[in-house]
């Protein structure tokens, strides 16, 4: 993805109040972050580790969303709905995001199950196992690309709406 300046990450939240904008601090190794090799950028806040923060571009524009690490464990076969991963190298946690807008206001709430550290750009790059002689790696792992995108993108829209 193009890189994110830090003033664009804290103008495209779409669900967070001013005063939580304000109060976002990001991770150490921002200056380092390897913008080509993610469809997304998520990190979660160093001084409040319960909030987390996800931008995708959509059409160019980044939208983020801000989300809240939810006390309910999934279970351990539980899979990340956005990269799918299925060798699970990290634990996957729920995260509720709150709707953008009115809605949002009500206390209406979006949830889902995401890579805890969102390192799911990464996990769809490695090459999965391969299922069968013959099998196109390299174009299964383009398709989880574009898929994993796409996932985000669903969910920014979902938020948004
Ligand atoms: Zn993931």
């Amino acid at each position: 993805m193009l890189p994110l300046t830090e003033s664009q990450i804290r103008g495209s939240l779409i669900n967070a109040s001013r005063k939580e904008v304000k109060d976002i601090t990001l991770p150490s190794d921002f200056d380092d972050v390897d913008w080509d090799r993610l469809d997304y950028y998520g990190f979660r806040d160093r001084k409040a580790p319960r909030r987390g923060y996800v931008v995708v571009r959509i059409d160019d524009k980044p939208v983020g969303v801000m989300l809240r690490k939810s006390e309910v464990k999934p279970n351990n076969r539980a899979q990340c709905s956005w990269c799918r991963d299925v060798t699970l190298p990290c634990d996957v946690v729920f995260f509720s995001a709150r709707r953008a807008g009115s809605a949002g206001k009500k206390g209406d709430t979006l949830g889902t199950l995401v890579c805890e550290d969102f390192s799911c750009s990464e996990n769809v790059r490695r090459l999965p196992p391969l299922p069968y002689e013959g099998y196109d790696l390299e174009a299964a792992r383009d398709r989880r690309i574009v898929e994993l995108y796409e996932h985000v993108v669903g969910f920014a829209e979902a938020v948004a709406a």
